[in-house]
């Protein structure tokens, strides 16, 4: 794997985005790697909980917008990495194209690793930005460090959030509209307190505060976890979540449309800003 390094630490399966040089931003690949990391995690008997965390100053800096990623630039495979778009072609294939692709890989791949059957923990240092939300939020535990900072940006490009929508129950409401309507983003501290993360640590206690939780949950009954999350997921399921992510997606996507038919491109920018993408 390029992007994700894949470690175990006794019953503990470690993932870590490891792309600091661009902030951990993700694109394509970087996505397909992290699911293909979170499945190995599922199907190691010995593995009985998931840390995701990340290399370098920051968490992830959210969705690849050098022109990397493939959902925005809507560029063929780059040579060294064929056939991993799978296909996607918004220039030609429009927005059913990018819907197909952003489905499967946000919308999909965080739904997915929210429900596998095992205790989860992001540990969150510096900046989480939009995509870097779609990492964190389907982990069932999260810790952040005290510099670690959460927004949501993407109202400033004509999009209503990103693709997965866990704003609304991760932070209630209110604050979801905040984050959303100001683009601000939003600290530990009041992460914490609005119960989007489970607790604070110093940066140099990070990694140790959030393997000595992963300890402590190894040493419950695997099945008991896993009827533990099963239970709250459930829980919040009959509430909507379920069926609110995917109606919120859609959402996402008409911002998507709205862009291409103004624009030409999935989001809006300046002129300047896609002359640069473009190039
Ligand atoms: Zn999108």
């Amino acid at each position: 794997m390029t992007y994700i390094k894949y470690l175990k630490v006794d019953s503990t399966a470690v993932i870590t985005l490891a792309r600091p040089d661009k902030a951990n931003a993700v694109n394509g690949p970087m996505l397909d790697e992290l699911d293909e990391a979170w499945s190995r995690a599922a199907e190691d008997r010995d593995v009985r909980v998931i840390v995701l965390n990340a290399e370098g100053k920051h968490f992830s800096a959210g969705h690849d917008m050098s022109g990397s990623d493939e959902a925005l630039s809507g560029q063929e495979s780059r040579a060294s990495e064929p056939d991993r778009n799978q296909g996607l072609d918004w220039k030609n294939g429009g927005l059913a194209s990018l819907y197909q692709w952003e489905s499967k890989r946000y919308l999909g791949y965080s739904r997915r690793w929210r429900d596998i059957p095992k205790p989860s923990i992001a540990a969150v240092q510096g900046v989480c930005v939009a995509g870097g939300l779609m990492l964190c939020w389907p982990c069932d535990l999260i810790i952040a460090s005290e510099d670690a900072r959460f927004s949501d940006p993407v109202v400033r490009m004509g999009i209503g959030g990103v693709e997965y929508h866990g704003h609304t129950w991760e932070m209630g409401p209110r604050k979801a509209k905040e984050l959303l309507f100001t683009a601000r983003s939003m600290s530990a501290d009041e992460a914490e307190k609005v119960g989007m993360v489970n607790r604070v640590v110093p940066r140099e206690q990070l990694d140790a505060a959030t393997m000595a939780l992963a300890a402590e949950i190894s040493e419950m009954h695997p099945f008991g976890l896993a009827q533990a999350k099963r239970a709250v997921n459930q829980t919040m399921d009959v509430q909507g979540f379920y069926s609110a992510l995917q109606s919120a997606f859609d959402i996402h996507s008409t911002g998507h449309g709205n862009a291409l038919s103004v624009c030409g491109y999935p989001v809006i920018v300046s002129l300047e800003e896609m002359k640069k993408t473009r190039s």
